[in-house]
């Protein structure tokens, strides 16, 4: 991670809004996923952070990618894919699962030639696979708890446990191949048991395929580890002892088990250095308004309900202040409660923890450029 007089320094040299990524957390990030979960192959979800520069150090490191539109899945096609002959692998479900359970009928068509592995979750969905991507291998999206996540996505997707064996003969009968199930328990997930409830819905319903004559080789168990925003966050060594056994216990070798981590890997890679460009008086305490904000690199307070704390390069007495982006919205507000020194225009304020889900869901808002990237021990 960039030391302060690192992160000034590159400003400097770079200008602000700065949105630096450091490839050793990457890497460090990726090798304790690893190091907790061996059996589990990391499917890095583009989403969080689809920088093609990511792509490439995880890439390298061993990771395989979840996309979830065929943007994503070109950026990490077109990495893998131009590698050295030596280097890269034809097989791409080693290296690629589409991870969205609905897929346009243009998408499926443009996925076909590839022979995609994708996820599905119900019967329109397997007519729409039979007639546009009849290459592409299956896998059953099962809905499963997601309480007590940051993001909660168990109404949006994925089937009844109970409907499951249904739609994989439905499956088979439209000519396709259910490979295994997956799910995914929400996004920043510290309720471990959210896992653990999941693996027990999925053993049971391996065990139902297979008496139904169906037999699956893999599962997914997606994503949602916590990334370690502040101290209370269960940590992922914690989480991965729990998951471990259970795993071994109810799905055991030769199956195959994928994840697909985000926020995890990428969450503490990145900081962002902003300028204070603005500076009033309201409400009784100091408002600062810097080059950067909700639309742009802070975007994940809006569309991630995170939040992220700022910090200052200035030393003093810390009071609680307002900090602002620089749009004409109300909304783009980063925080009404942040404790700061007293700032000038012009100093430089910085925040961690901000990898995923911040640069990737900006857009260029009222002409406002997003901040430049730089890749530092890439
Ligand atoms: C968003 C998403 C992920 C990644 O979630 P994280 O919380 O960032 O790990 C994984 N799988 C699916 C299907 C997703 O939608």
């Amino acid at each position: 991670m960039p030391t302060k007089s690192q992160l000034k320094q590159l400003a400097d040299q770079h200008g602000t809004p700065l949105f630096i990524v450091d490839h050793d957390v990457i890497r460090r990030n990726y090798a304790e996923f690893k190091r907790h979960l061996p059996r589990v192959q990391a499917y890095y979800a583009v989403k969080a952070n689809p920088d093609p520069a990511i792509v490439g150090t995880l890439y390298a490191a061993g990771a395989s990618f979840d996309v979830a539109s065929m943007p994503e899945f070109m950026i990490v096609y077109e990495y893998v894919w131009q590698l050295p002959e030596k280097e890269r692998q034809d097989w791409i479900w080693d290296k690629i699962i589409y991870a969205n359970p609905i897929k346009s009928n243009e998408t499926l068509a443009d996925l076909d030639p590839y022979k995609p592995l994708v996820t599905y979750d119900n019967y329109e969905e397997i007519r729409k696979i039979a007639r546009h991507a009849p290459h592409a291998g299956l896998a059953l999206r099962i809905r499963v708890p997601n309480t007590g996540a940051m993001v909660e996505l168990s109404s949006k997707f994925g089937a009844h446990s109970g409907e499951a064996v249904a739609l994989i003969e439905a499956a088979h009968d439209a000519g396709l191949v259910v490979e295994g199930l997956s799910f995914h328990v929400g996004s920043q997930t510290t309720n471990v048991e959210n896992y653990v409830q999941a693996l027990q819905l999925c053993a049971g319903v391996f065990a139902e395929a297979k008496s139904r004559g169906f037999t699956l080789k893999l599962l997914d168990i997606g994503g949602g580890f916590p990334a370690p925003y502040h101290d209370g966050v269960t940590p992922f060594r914690k989480l991965a002892a729990r998951i471990r056994p259970e795993i071994d216990r109810l799905f055991p070798r030769p199956l195959e088990i994928l994840a697909e981590p985000g926020r995890f890997l990428i969450a503490t890679a990145a900081t962002l250095v902003a300028e204070v460009i603005g500076k009033a008086h309201r409400d009784g305490k100091p408002c600062y308004y810097i080059n950067d904000g909700v639309y742009h690199t802070f975007s994940g307070i809006v569309f991630d309900h995170c939040c992220y704390h700022l910090e200052a390069f200035r030393r003093g007495p810390r009071q609680i202040s307002a900090v602002f982006g620089p749009t004409c919205d109300a909304l783009d507000t980063i925080s009404l409660a942040e404790e700061l020194p007293e700032l000038r225009l012009g100093d430089l304020v910085y925040s961690r923890n901000i990898g995923a889900y911040s640069h990737a869901s900006a857009t260029s808002f009222n002409g406002f450029p997003p901040a430049k990237v730089v890749h530092i021990n890439q």
